[in-house]
C-alpha cells in the first residue's frame, strides 16, 4: 500500500520559482503503472518554468508537478498492464503519445503531433510518485543504477543526435558543451568517430566536457580559432558531420564554413526565436541538415542502454547531487552555468 499523499515540488502560481507541495498520490488508469521515484535530474527545461519565461507562461499549465528526468520502482499497475512487475526498476519515455496519427501508426511515435511532455503538460517526475502510461516505461537493467536512469533522457536526445549521420570514422564536429553536447561527444567517440571536436566559450563547461571525454578537442571558440584546430588535426576539407546543441546563431554559421561539401548536420540547439542562416552557403556546400526532437521511441532507447552496457561511460557529467528537500540548492547549481548536471534523491523524503 502506499501513502495517500505525497511530496512535490510544483509550480503553483504564475510568478518565479518552484515550491514543495504536499500533493494527492496520482490515480492510475487502466493502462498506466505507478512509480516511486527514486531519482530525478533537472533540466534545462525545468530552470525556464523555474523562471517562467515567456514560453513557459505560454505553454504550461499551473498548478503543475514539474520534472521529466527520473528513475524509480513500479509500485502498482493497472488491470491491462502485461509485460512489468511490481518492484521493477525503470525509467521512462516522458513524452505521452497517442496512437490514432499518420506518424503513430507507421511506428514513429516521437513524430505524434499530439504529444504532451510530463513535468509540462502533464503532473511530472518532481514527486515520491509518478503515474505513467506502462508503454512508456523503460525498465533499467541491474547494471544501471538510478543515478544514471534519471540522466537518460538528456542523454537520449545526446544518442538520438548523434546517431542521425553515421559517425564511424568522420570528424564531427559538435557546438555548445551543455551536459547533452558533452554527453554526445562521449558517444561520438563510443560510435567510432575519428575527432571530435567540442566548442563553446564557457571555461568551466569546456574543462568538465575534458574531464568526462578525455578524448575530445575541447575549444573555446572566443580565444582559439578553429580553422586552426582543423589544421592541426589534420582535415583538408572540414568536418564531416556537425552536432549543433547551443541554439547559437553564430555556432551554427561558424558550422556551416566549418563542414566539408555535402556535410550533414543535425540540429537539437533551439535558436531564441527566427534566427538569420545564410541558405546560399548551405545549397552551394549541398549540407543535409536535420532538426532533431526528444528520442526515438524506442529504439534511441534501446541503443543506448546496449551503449552504456559496452562501455559507454557518462557518469562524470553528473557534478551534483542534493536530497529533493534541497531542491533550492539544486537549482541555484543548475543556474549558475558552471554545473553539470544535477541530480536529485527522492529516497529520502
Ligand atoms: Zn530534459
Amino acid at each position: 500500500m502506499t501513502a495517500n499523499t505525497m511530496t512535490a515540488l510544483a509550480k503553483t502560481k504564475p510568478e518565479e520559482g518552484l515550491w514543495q507541495i504536499e500533493a494527492p498520490v496520482p490515480e492510475i488508469g487502466a493502462d498506466d503503472v505507478l512509480i516511486r521515484v527514486n531519482t530525478t535530474g533537472i533540466c534545462g527545461t525545468d530552470i525556464h518554468i523555474w523562471n517562467w519565461d515567456e514560453w513557459a507562461a505560454a505553454t504550461v499549465p499551473v498548478p503543475m508537478i514539474t520534472g521529466h528526468e527520473f528513475a524509480g520502482e513500479i509500485v502498482d499497475m493497472g488491470r491491462n498492464v502485461t509485460g512489468l512487475a511490481l518492484g521493477q526498476r525503470c525509467s521512462g519515455e516522458g513524452h505521452l503519445v497517442a496512437s490514432d496519427s499518420r506518424q503513430s501508426r507507421s511506428g514513429r511515435f516521437h513524430l505524434d503531433p499530439g504529444t504532451r511532455g510530463i513535468g509540462v503538460n502533464e503532473q511530472g517526475a518532481f514527486a515520491q510518485y509518478l503515474r505513467l502510461p506502462a508503454f512508456n516505461v523503460v525498465p533499467l537493467p541491474d547494471d544501471i543504477p538510478d543515478e544514471i536512469g534519471a540522466i537518460l533522457d538528456p542523454l537520449g536526445n545526446a544518442v538520438h543526435t548523434a546517431l542521425s549521420f553515421d559517425l564511424l570514422g568522420e570528424d564531427v564536429l559538435i557546438t555548445g558543451a551543455g551536459p547533452i553536447g558533452i554527453m554526445a561527444a562521449a558517444v561520438a567517440r563510443h560510435a567510432g568517430a575519428r575527432n571530435v571536436v567540442l566548442t563553446d566559450i564557457n571555461a568551466d563547461r569546456l574543462s568538465l566536457a575534458a574531464h568526462v571525454v578525455p578524448s575530445v578537442r575541447t575549444v573555446n571558440v572566443a580565444q582559439e580559432d578553429l580553422h586552426d584546430v582543423a589544421r592541426e588535426l589534420g582535415l583538408r576539407e572540414g568536418f564531416d558531420v556537425g552536432l549543433e546543441m547551443s541554439g547559437n546563431q553564430g555556432a551554427l554559421d561558424q558550422m556551416v564554413e566549418a563542414l566539408v561539401m555535402g556535410g550533414k548536420i543535425a540540429l537539437l540547439g533551439i535558436p531564441p526565436g527566427k534566427s538569420p542562416v545564410d541558405w546560399s552557403r548551405v545549397v552551394f556546400k549541398a549540407i543535409t541538415i536535420k532538426g532533431v526532437y526528444g528520442r526515438e521511441m524506442f529504439e534511441t532507447w534501446y541503443k543506448m542502454i546496449a551503449m552504456l552496457q559496452n562501455g559507454l561511460d557518462v557518469s562524470r557529467v553528473t557534478t551534483h547531487r542534493f536530497s529533493a528537500n534541497d531542491f533550492e540548492k539544486g537549482f541555484a547549481e543548475m543556474k549558475s552555468g558552471r554545473s553539470g548536471k544535477v541530480i536529485l534523491d527522492w529516497t529520502a523524503t
